[in-house]
């Protein structure tokens, strides 16, 4: 049988250049293509355009051409010729929207995804945090159905071929646009891409393959988290789709406020309230830590504000040996209400430091001050 001439096909001489060549065989394709031109021989014409740019476009196969005709790429070519529709929707695919053509559409439903990663928000005591321990969550996320082992179909029967997209699992679809109307390939609805529909869906999953379940997990909180510490749980996220990995979990720590302690990276801060007297002379008092009670020794002569240190009675630091310290802030306490005997020796003391004091029975005003103070 005798061939056509692959420069006659696209319609370009002999001397064409790869860009003429290109717009001609876009041009016919767009003319022939089987999806768009419904005529009975659109299809082998479609094939011959095909054909003939498939060795033209090839500088090799077209000098080869040039020299010995058909026979020059035979093997190559016709008439056992295979268009590659993967370059071929690389040029046609842009133009039109084919992307059925394009390995992309295929690509977004058969590809493996990462399930979604899930949180958990975990609150803590203050020690919790400090020494660390270990809490059971509850966390609900989808699974594998148990009934189906995750088909989607009832057990005894099996998905079929859908019927909408035929099992290619896209379809397509018509779009105005301002050049009129082009043809789009969605994915299919019916099937969301898969290509096949479930005929007796799962009765515990409803066709998902999924199921949701609540699941009990017991998270290890090592010593020294604090606010904003996240923890990690590997693969305990949402499933992962097409085989793809699991999500993770993620536990971001929150840890409640203590009554006395506040932390300050690895070291616990503490307000502590001592009188006049412990402040001027010193003395020894019991604070609690949190490891306990604790003597902690006030210098004779503290200043308010004065930072004294409990060392290593912090919080173990999260990734290394050691401990932070406790940093107790004394606080003076004025006193605001004396007996009689107290304020006698304040006197006294005040005559002693030579300071002018206007010694005052207690009237409205203090009273007033008082109740204001709280
Ligand atoms: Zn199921
Ligand atoms: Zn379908």
């Amino acid at each position: 049988m005798a061939q056509k001439d692959y420069y006659e096909i696209l319609g370009v001489p002999r001397n064409a250049s790869a860009d003429e060549l290109k717009s001609a065989f876009r041009r016919l394709a767009r003319q022939y293509h089987p999806d768009v031109n419904k005529s009975p021989d659109a299809e082998e014409k479609f094939k011959e355009i095909n054909e003939a740019y498939a060795v033209l476009s090839d500088p090799e196969k077209r000098a080869a051409y040039d020299r010995f005709g058909h026979a020059g790429v035979r093997g190559a070519g016709a008439p056992d010729f295979n268009v590659d529709f993967t370059d071929f929707a690389d040029i046609f695919g842009d133009l039109f929207g084919f992307g059925g053509f394009s390995r992309s559409a295929r690509r977004a439903r058969s590809q493996p995804r990462r399930g979604a990663d899930l949180q958990y928000r975990l609150d803590l005591t203050f020690e919790e945090a400090v020494f660390g321990t270990e809490k059971e969550i509850e966390i609900t996320r989808d699974e594998i159905c148990r009934t189906c082992s995750g088909s989607g179909a009832e057990p005894g029967t099996s998905p079929v071929r859908c019927s909408t997209c035929n099992g290619t699992g896209e379809v397509r679809q018509a779009r105005q646009t301002i050049l009129g109307s082009m043809v789009q390939v969605i994915t299919c609805p019916t099937c969301n891409g898969v290509g096949e529909t479930i005929a007796t869906p799962c009765h515990t999953c409803s066709g998902r393959g999924l199921e949701r379940r609540t699941v009990k997990k017991v998270v290890s909180i090592p010593a020294g988290v604090d606010t904003g510490t996240q923890i990690r749980l590997a693969g305990e996220g949402q499933p992962g789709i097409n085989g793809g990995p699991n999500g993770n979990l993620y536990i971001p720590i929150n840890v409640r406020p203590h009554k006395y302690f506040r932390r300050k990276d690895y070291d616990i801060l503490m307000d502590l309230n001592i009188n006049v007297a412990q402040a001027v002379l010193g003395a020894e008092v019991d604070v609690p830590t949190v490891d306990g009670m604790a003597k902690l020794r006030i210098p004779p002569g503290t200043q308010p504000g004065k930072v004294l240190t409990l060392r290593g009675k912090g919080v173990p630091h999260l990734r290394s040996a050691g401990r932070g310290d406790q940093k107790v802030v004394v606080n003076v306490e004025i006193p605001t209400r004396l007996t009689a005997e107290q304020r006698r020796l304040f006197e006294e003391l005040a005559k002693s430091l030579g300071s002018e004091v206007q010694p005052q029975e207690r009237g409205f005003l203090d009273w007033l001050r008082d109740t204001l103070a709280g």
